[in-house]
């Protein structure tokens, strides 16, 4: 809910007219379909994203393939998949579009760079190997059946951090120099939190210590500040991004219709 708050707080704030729409549990996929299709052919509405994750019942793809390519603002349908992976123009997913931002307002030199993504969901980890190799950087993508992940995450001169494991990538992943993208987010309870988060006296022990809970990446905070040469922090960091790169898909949507019309 946290998310979807965010979403429409932020376009709010740039003057994107939106709406939350909320369905009972149960609903059906013909039921959440038939709404998608009227969004669809409403020429008012200019993006529509399913919030995910789904209810097990609804099958994502099934879903999502009914959301016209023109309005499907996650870049999440097929159409829009092979756009990215043929390198045709089309919507970006929001995450890796804002990971992509990132790095060239920072002016980070991609090409010849071994990049490593640690995740393959059609969320993050596959899109950013697309959006990484149409730098020219050498990719590498690991995932949970990877053997010695540390072994290939040294080797990163770019290292994507996509897991939804908290702070799973440390002192022992983590190469020297190495430019670091944190795309985890994880809510911890104090209990939950690795022990040194309270013994190296910081922002995030303190929050830990003062609210029981706290946001944590996929990237030990500390192994970064100390190994990486650049960093994105959690919160922060990819997390702005992904709504920033949202309202902008978002903007280019309306225009395309605009032009059509
Ligand atoms: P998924 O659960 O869909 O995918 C996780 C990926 O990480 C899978 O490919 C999985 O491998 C891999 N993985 C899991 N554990 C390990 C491990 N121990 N070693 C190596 N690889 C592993 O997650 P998402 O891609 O949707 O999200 C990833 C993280 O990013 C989450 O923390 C999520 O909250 C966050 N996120 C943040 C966003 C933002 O705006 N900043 C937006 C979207 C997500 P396998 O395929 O083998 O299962």
């Amino acid at each position: 809910m946290l998310y979807v708050s965010n979403k429409r707080k932020a376009c709010a704030e740039v003057g994107i007219d939106s709406e939350t729409l909320h369905f009972p549990t149960g609903t059906t996929k013909e039921e959440l379909i038939s709404r998608i299709r009227i969004l669809g052919a409403d020429a008012r509405t200019h993006g529509i994203l399913v919030q995910l994750p789904l209810p097990a019942h609804l099958k994502t793809e099934d879903i999502i393939e009914e959301i016209p390519p023109s309005k499907d603002v996650d870049g999440l349908h097929s159409s829009n998949v092979a756009n990215l992976t043929l390198g045709r123009p089309g919507f970006v997913p929001c995450t890796p579009a804002g990971v992509m931002e990132i790095l060239h307002r920072s002016a980070v030199h991609l090409e010849g760079m071994h990049a490593v993504v640690v995740g393959r969901s059609n969320l993050v980890g596959r899109p950013l190997l697309q959006l990484l190799l149409r730098e020219n950087c050498t990719v590498s993508v690991c995932h949970s059946k990877t053997r010695d992940l540390g072994a290939i995450t040294k080797q990163a001169d770019l290292l994507v951090a996509a897991m939804g494991r908290p702070a799973a990538l440390g002192f022992r992943q983590i190469k020297k120099g190495s430019i670091v993208i944190d795309v985890g987010i994880n809510r911890l309870s104090k209990e939950e939190a690795p022990a040194h988060f309270f013994t190296r006296g910081s922002r995030t022990a303190r929050i830990l210590e003062k609210r029981g809970k706290v946001l944590v990446g996929d990237v030990d905070p500390f192994a970064a500040k100390e190994l990486a040469s650049a960093y994105t922090p959690v919160p922060g960091g990819v997390g702005p991004m992904t709504i920033a790169m949202l309202l902008n898909n978002t903007y280019l949507a309306a225009k395309m219709a605009a032009e059509l019309s």
